[in-house]
């Protein structure tokens, strides 16, 4: 601090960046929520403002029964995962890039442009830690370990805890 009590230099550890990038992550998490830096929001708005609008008449229901099922095979899947194993909620991925930059063999995109770990096998376990940590909207699960020879894997599995 100066003479004016004025922050101009801090000096930080590994602990306190951490909790701000979390920060960081639960406000992007917060925006993406609110339509906003969402590529799906974005897109559909897109849509919108370029067709002529439509009568909600005549716009095509989904069937009750179709979203039901979906929902239940969606839960069905969730509690049949091995909590062992990295996975991505894909269906929340806003396409941001930044998993898919960081290992393009290890996170992919599917057919919606959204990630999934297409081989797990491909990258480090801290590269699995790192997208977590980076994901706008918190989805990348990193799972366990599957080398047990990777250096800092103590360090690594405490960041993964929040991504759990
Ligand atoms: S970092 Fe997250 S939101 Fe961005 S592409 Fe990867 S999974 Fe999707």
């Amino acid at each position: 601090m100066d003479d004016r009590n004025s922050l101009f230099r801090s000096v930080v550890d590994d602990r306190l960046l951490r909790a701000a990038r979390r920060c960081r992550e639960s406000w992007h998490s917060l925006q993406e929520l609110g339509g906003i830096h969402n590529s799906h929001a974005e897109q559909r708005a897109e849509h919108r403002a370029a067709d002529p609008p439509v009568s909600v008449a005549a716009a095509p229901p989904q069937a009750p029964a179709q979203a039901e099922a979906e929902a239940t095979a969606e839960a069905t899947a969730e509690e049949l995962r091995n909590p062992d194993e990295a996975y991505i909620e894909t269906a929340r991925c806003t396409t941001c890039n930044e998993c898919t930059q960081m290992n393009d063999k290890m996170f992919a995109y599917n057919e919606n442009k959204q990630a999934y770990i297409a081989d797990v096998d491909a990258g480090t376990y801290a590269q699995l830690v790192e997208a977590a940590e980076s994901c706008q909207v918190s989805i990348i699960h990193p799972g366990k370990p599957r080398d047990a020879d990777e250096p800092g894997l103590e360090a690594l599995l405490e960041r993964a805890r929040d991504f759990t």
